[in-house]
Formats: C-alpha cells, structure tokens, sequence
C-alpha cells in the first residue's frame, strides 16, 4: 500500500476497527524510508523490527477487540536529542556517538502509551544549535520540496521525514524556534507548546528554560491528537503545570481577534515571505477573525537576549560531555584529567557547539555576568509583559515564521547571518508562550510558513487555527518525494 493513501487522521481509527493493519501501514512507511532516505537523509537511525513488531501487536488487540491507544498505527519520528531506550541518541553530535539512553522520555513514554509507533531517530543541527539541519554531525538532511535547500532545523529531519512521507507525524524540539523554522521550510505544522506543558524529561538538555519538545506533521488533526497524548503534568519534570490541557473548542475562527505584529514584518524580512503571510492574514479575515496591526517595541531586542540565555545555559549543560560520564572517551591511561576533557570535547563537539560554548562561558564570567545575563534576563521580563499586555485586546499574535525562503545548502551564511533569521521566533521561548507555525503559501515550489503565537496554555486556538488555515485535505506533498 501507499502511506499517503490515507490521512494520518484517520490511522488511528481505522486500525482500531480493523480495517487498516497497522503492520502494513508501518511496512509502507520504512519502504519509503529505504526508498527516499538515502537521499534526503532526515533518519540517523530507523527502528525497522522494533517498528514492526510494536505494530503487530497493535494488530493482534485490534483483532481480538481490546483497547487500542488514540494514535494507533501512525509512525512517529523522533528528533535525537529526545530518548528512547535502546534507541542511539547522539543529538546528531560525534561526542554521543554510541550513546543508548537507559529510559525513555514521558513525551515518548506517553505517544507508545497511546500505541504510535516509533519509526528512528531523526537528524537534527548538533544540540540543536542551528536553523538549517548542517551543523548535523553526521551530514546535512536536505529539503524534500527542493534538494538544493536546507530544510530548516534544529528539527529538520523531522520535519523533512514527515514532509517526504517517511512518518506519519514527528516529534521536535524548540528551544528558540526549531519546531517552527523546520516546519515553516517543508511545509507542515509544527506546534511549540507553552513552556511546562510537555515534560522535558528525557530531553537532552541545550537552554533548560526555553525549550520544549512538540509535534509536527502534515494533518493538523494528528498534530492536534500527538500534542494532547504528549501534553500534561509529570513528576519527573517539576516545571510542568499541573493545569490540565484545554481541550479543543473547534469553534473556527469568527470573531478571534488577529494582532499582525509590525515588528515581524520588519527589516530583513523579504518581501515574497511578507506577501504570502499577507495573504494568510486575508484568509484568516476571510474566515472571519478581525486582523489589526499591533506593535511590540521590545521584540527587535529579543535576538540579543535569546542569545545570551541559550548560550550561557548551554555552556553549562555541555560540560557533563567529558568523556568520563557522558561523550567519547579520551584514549585510556591519560594521568592529566584536564587534557582528557580537552581531547573529548576537541574530538566530539562541532564548530557552532565550540563557539556557544566559548561565548555562553564569557557571558557568565565574573565581570561581565551583569552586563549581559542579567541584564538580559531583565528584557527577558519586558518582553513577557510586553506579550501579556498585547495578549489583552488579542486573541492570537501572526507574522511570518521565518523572514526568509529556504536558504540554499552551499550558501553558508556567517554565524551572525545565521543567528539573524531566528528573529521572528526566539521571543515565544523568552517569554514561555505556545507559538505554531502553520503553512501559508509557496513561492514558486518553495514554502512559507506564518507564525501564530497565543497566550499560555491556548494551544487549542493555535490548532484550531491549524485545521482551519490549512483544511481537510493536510498540508500539500512535495513533489520531488512522491
Ligand atoms: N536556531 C536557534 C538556535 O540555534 C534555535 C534552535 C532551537 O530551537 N533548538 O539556538
């Protein structure tokens, strides 16, 4: 069979039924897998038998008519720096290399719980340091709506998988907008929860107080089914709110009141991205939600203090790769320890990883901790207020995802340029809010993305939105993985 034959939406229930084999739908995803990977490259890793096996025995309780889970069937990719026991987690990083985490993380626990099948691990920048999938130490994943362009990141292998048919939805990570951008470039949605409503237990931690793990896929409905199996409080992370997930309302969208956030449209924005938003923004009304212009002065600032934060809490969580507890041992019989750490983290880590490293590590040195961490973590505030304040007279905040198209591969932007498209999504980390990104467009074959950011815990309107912008039929595929 075609996995693309049958919306993601509907796998769940028409397994329960009986009327669709899991096993044959999961062998029609790793056929694909083995198919398209080699070229486009989103796994580092499939879990081919694990895959099968999971789901015969979905199959087996289907047919003797027990309860199957929520998200029965669907494949389920999963970025490298969320664990899965027995699985490699390398955070796509060569200091990891060989790594079996010993448990699974709650978001996995919680998707296995609900019988989705975990396809592999998915490629992603090192660490999730990067917006492009080729800071991967282990060798960039490509674009599926063009191979000569990057396919956004730090999630792009998942949202490349999910973009070619190679899973039915994925699991990312978002620590300053890598569920977004990868989303935005391959054309599917991608949903950052509000901080504390997926546990980050078993996430590999980069910058602890901005990231969360959330869904990705072509189908918002299965979107909207994986972020409720993943959302909810775990005792295993002591930041995840108690506050049970708002549901769906379903209501559409009459009457939700739009603010177009000038600062998103702002300079270095080009201008086919800012057209196609433009023209999101006119289906939204013409779904009937009021669109308004709304200004966030302090938003230019967040790039700065974004990276200030994620820089200074990454150099902290690197240094447990010293090749002792975790990361690449150093050759055996070294009497200096100190040239032992050195050589791990000097083989393991990427440039970008060495440089955050360095630079997190400046920012928090005596002397210039004020100036910059604290100083930051003071915007960081402004920024929140500035957010909660505009949150009072609307219901959703829209720009564009990312100012840019897909950049292509060999374009190799410094790391300031790199840094600098990250404009637009960085603020929702700072200040804990649920942000999506939600197909909007294409110019030419390449595809645009639109930002919608809600007030904490409203990830119901942000899917709402979702089906509504992008309709019955999912996300469009591809076609240069057809
Ligand atoms: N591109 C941003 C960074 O490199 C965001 C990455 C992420 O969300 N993990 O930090």
């Amino acid at each position: 069979m075609d996995p693309l034959s049958v919306k993601a939406r509907q796998v769940p229930s028409l397994v329960a039924g009986g009327s669709l084999s899991a096993e044959e739908y999961v062998a029609s995803i790793l056929e694909r897998v083995e198919r398209l990977d080699g070229r486009i490259h989103a796994y580092l890793q499939v879990d081919r038998e694990g895959a099968l096996a999971r789901a015969r025995d979905v199959d087996k309780r289907a047919r003797r008519g027990e309860r199957v889970g929520r998200l029965a069937g669907l494949g389920v990719a999963v970025k490298d720096n969320v664990c899965v026991a027995s699985l490699q987690a390398t955070c796509a990083s060569r200091v990891l290399e060989g790594f079996f985490p010993p448990y699974t993380a709650t978001a996995v626990e919680r998707v296995q719980r609900e019988d989705g099948i975990v396809i592999g691990k998915t490629n992603m920048d090192e660490f999730g340091m990067g917006n492009s999938t080729l800071n991967s130490g282990y060798g960039p994943t490509l674009n599926p709506w063009d191979a000569s362009r990057v396919p956004g990141g730090s999630s792009g292998g998942s949202a490349a998988a999910v973009a070619a048919g190679m899973a039915s939805v994925a699991i990312g990570s978002d620590t300053g907008g890598s569920i977004r951008c990868p989303a935005s470039f391959c054309s599917v949605v991608g949903l950052k929860p509000t901080y504390g409503r997926v546990s980050r237990y078993g996430l590999i931690a980069y910058a602890n107080s901005l990231e969360q793990i959330g869904p990705m896929g072509g189908d918002p409905e299965a979107v909207s089914a994986l972020f409720y199996a993943m959302a909810g409080h775990d005792p295993r992370d002591a930041t995840t709110s108690r506050e049970p997930p708002r549901g769906r309302g379903g209501a559409g969208l009459e009457g939700l009141r739009v603010g177009r956030v000038r600062e998103f449209f702002g300079e270095g924005a080009d201008p086919r991205v800012r057209e196609r938003v433009l023209d999101g923004c006119s289906r939204l009304e013409g779904m009937g939600a009021h669109v308004e212009d709304v200004s966030l002065g302090s938003l230019p600032h967040s790039l700065a203090v974004y990276y200030i934060i994620a820089m200074a809490e990454a150099s902290s969580n690197l240094s447990r790769y010293d090749g002792v507890r975790y990361g690449l041992p150093s050759e055996k019989g070294t009497a200096d320890w100190n040239s032992a750490y050195a050589r791990t983290r000097s083989a393991g880590f990427g440039e970008e990883v060495k440089r955050r490293i360095l630079m997190g590590t400046f920012v928090l040195s005596a002397g210039y901790y004020e100036a910059y961490y604290v100083r930051a973590q003071k915007v960081r505030e402004i920024i929140s207020r500035e957010f909660s304040l505009a949150f009072k007279g609307f219901d959703l905040l829209v720009g564009p995802t990312m100012p840019v198209l897909p950049p292509r591969v060999g374009d190799e932007p410094t790391p300031l340029e790199e840094y600098l498209i990250d404009i637009n999504t960085v603020a929702a980390n700072l200040a804990g809010l649920p942000a999506a990104s939600v197909p909007c467009g294409y110019e030419g074959n390449l595809p645009v993305g639109m930002q919608l950011i809600a007030p904490r815990f409203r990830e119901d309107v942000l899917l709402d939105a979702a089906v509504a912008l992008v309709g019955e039929g999912g996300a469009p595929r591809p076609a240069e993985a057809p």
